[in-house]
């Protein structure tokens, strides 16, 4: 089962897959995390991406579609693949097609988490992660059990992203609605799109999505 999470920033996909990697055995190809770890890493890319990211803007597709070509070789044949943040243009949806066919796999759903603009605005200025273990927080929606320590690794150190205010992501949003938007009908045409309440709380969009896509044990 290989599936592409789309949504605007802050819809929860990257919420979304860490429980899909969890509890389903699925892999999260998330490019705004290997980017991440290409700016920490400063390699030629992180040091070319940075300002691009820091800004709101978007990576060329070459860029982000040679980081998931990279991925995809490395993936175990039978592991199904999340691609979280990627397409988000037409030319990269293009290339993942191409991809996807020299690693011989399949795109099997295309799923859209719908949230109202505001909302997405509320949820990126509150996020926050866990600065050893990278599990995602909310001010207000999700904070840890025991305030101050993580509930997957009990570190204490807590990190926000640059890119996390409110002027880069409007700038994000309205890249969401230009470039990424209009890859759907591409997927709709094929018959692949599922569209999710991406409102309803974190357990109730998780249990949707599982639906969409069964339990592991179907796809054997
Ligand atoms: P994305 O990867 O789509 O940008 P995230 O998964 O990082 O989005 O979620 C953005 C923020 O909203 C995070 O702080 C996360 O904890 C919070 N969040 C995610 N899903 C929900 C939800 N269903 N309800 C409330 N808050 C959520
Ligand atoms: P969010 O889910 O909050 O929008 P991401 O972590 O997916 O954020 O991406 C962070 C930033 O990394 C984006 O604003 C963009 O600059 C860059 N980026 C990530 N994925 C892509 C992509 N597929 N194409 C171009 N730029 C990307
Ligand atoms: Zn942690």
């Amino acid at each position: 089962m290989n599936i592409i999470l789309l949504g605007p920033p802050g819809a929860g996909k990257g919420t979304q897959s860490a429980r899909l990697v969890e509890h389903h055995g699925m892999r999260q190809l998330s490019t705004g995390d290997m980017l991440r770890a290409a700016v920490a890493a400063q390699t030629s890319i992180g040091l070319r991406a940075k300002a691009v990211m820091d800004a709101g803007e978007l990576v060329s597709d070459e860029i982000v579609s040679a980081l998931i070509d990279a991925e995809l070789l490395a993936l175990p044949e039978r592991a199904g693949a999340i691609f979280d943040g990627y397409p988000r243009t037409a030319h990269q949806a293009e290339q993942l097609d191409g991809i996807l066919e020299k690693h011989n796999r399949q795109l099997h759903r295309v799923i859209e988490l719908e949230v109202d603009e505001e909302a997405l605005v509320r949820r990126i200025s509150g996020r926050f992660s866990c600065a050893e273990c990278g599990a995602g927080y909310h001010d207000e929606f999700i904070l840890p059990q025991v305030p101050g320590t993580c509930d997957r690794c009990g570190a204490h150190e807590f990190k926000r992203r640059p890119d996390d205010n409110e002027h880069t992501v409007r700038k994000r949003l309205q890249l969401y609605r230009s470039e990424t938007a209009p890859i759907l009908p591409l997927y709709e045409q094929r018959g692949i799109v599922s569209r999710i309440d991406g409102m309803a709380p974190v357990d109730e969009v998780y249990r949707m999505i599982v639906k969409l896509i069964g339990t592991p044990s179907e796809h054997h």
